[in-house]
């Protein structure tokens, strides 16, 4: 991301971001509520149209007017905090869904890249149960499992632990773990600060829609550079 502006009704939200994000590293967004998380991954995925700046993807500038916004957004996964699953649909169609209407991708080819993914992430049994029957944290890990189906560049997890019972929460972070292992470019807005330390490349702190720290995980958690910056730890951890 360089220089982006985004307002809403006049209001400044995103102002002069800069973001660096290098393939299989995770960068992890910290800042307090409102600071503009949530919209920054918006604006990465499109989802939210920029005023100003552009965002760049592997090379192309997807903010670009000509670009077409669909094939970028499929190069994207995307978990937000509510599971979002459809209720009515069983795991296994509600993973197989997008790669198959969207993508194009034959039914068995699908299910079988879905049973794969379900098997990585603890959850073979589950293929046919209904979102209902399974628990908040399996519920979020099947959304990562259907983000993942399509077999995206970038992942953007936005505080998708935030919604769930504390005892569930270690589960889910277990599987982002998991994929960073196996080289996968996350950025994740969270208020795991633990986690943030432990697993993120890059921490970004955002203080009123400005990236007023930007740094290793090491270094924004340890020596933070500004005042702001140490307020709001010392407040969160
Ligand atoms: P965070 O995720 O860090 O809590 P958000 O990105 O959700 O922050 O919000 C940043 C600011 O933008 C807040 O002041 C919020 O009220 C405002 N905002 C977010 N989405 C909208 C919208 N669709 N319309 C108007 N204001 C919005
Ligand atoms: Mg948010």
């Amino acid at each position: 991301m360089e220089s982006v502006r985004k307002t809403f009704g006049g209001s400044v939200v995103l102002r002069d971001v800069h973001l660096e994000v290098a393939p299989h590293t995770v960068t992890a967004l910290i800042g307090a509520s409102g600071s503009g998380k949530s919209t920054l991954l918006r604006c990465a995925n499109l989802l939210e149209e920029i005023d100003d700046g552009a965002i760049w993807l592997d090379g192309e500038e997807i903010t670009d007017p000509g670009v077409d916004q669909d094939a970028v957004r499929r190069r994207i996964g995307v978990v937000f905090q509510a599971y979002n699953l459809f209720p009515h649909m069983t795991v296994l169609d509600n993973i197989t869904l997008a790669p198959r209407r969207v993508h194009g991708v034959a039914r068995a080819e699908a299910e079988e890249r879905a049973r794969e993914l379900l098997e990585r992430l603890g959850l073979a049994g589950k293929a046919d149960a209904y979102p209902d029957r399974l628990s908040g944290g399996q519920q979020q890990r099947v959304a990562i499992v259907r983000a993942l189906a399509v077999r995206p560049r970038l992942l953007l997890l936005d505080e998708i632990t935030a919604a769930l019972d504390p005892e569930l929460v270690g589960e889910v972070l277990e599987v982002v773990r998991g994929l960073k292992e196996e080289g996968m470019t996350m950025v994740l807005a969270t208020h795991e600060m633990g986690f943030a330390r432990d697993v993120a490349d890059q921490v970004c702190f955002l203080d009123g829609g400005v990236v007023l720290e930007r740094g290793s995980a090491e270094q924004v958690f340890g020596e933070p550079r500004h005042e702001r910056t140490r307020r709001f730890l010392r407040r969160i951890v």
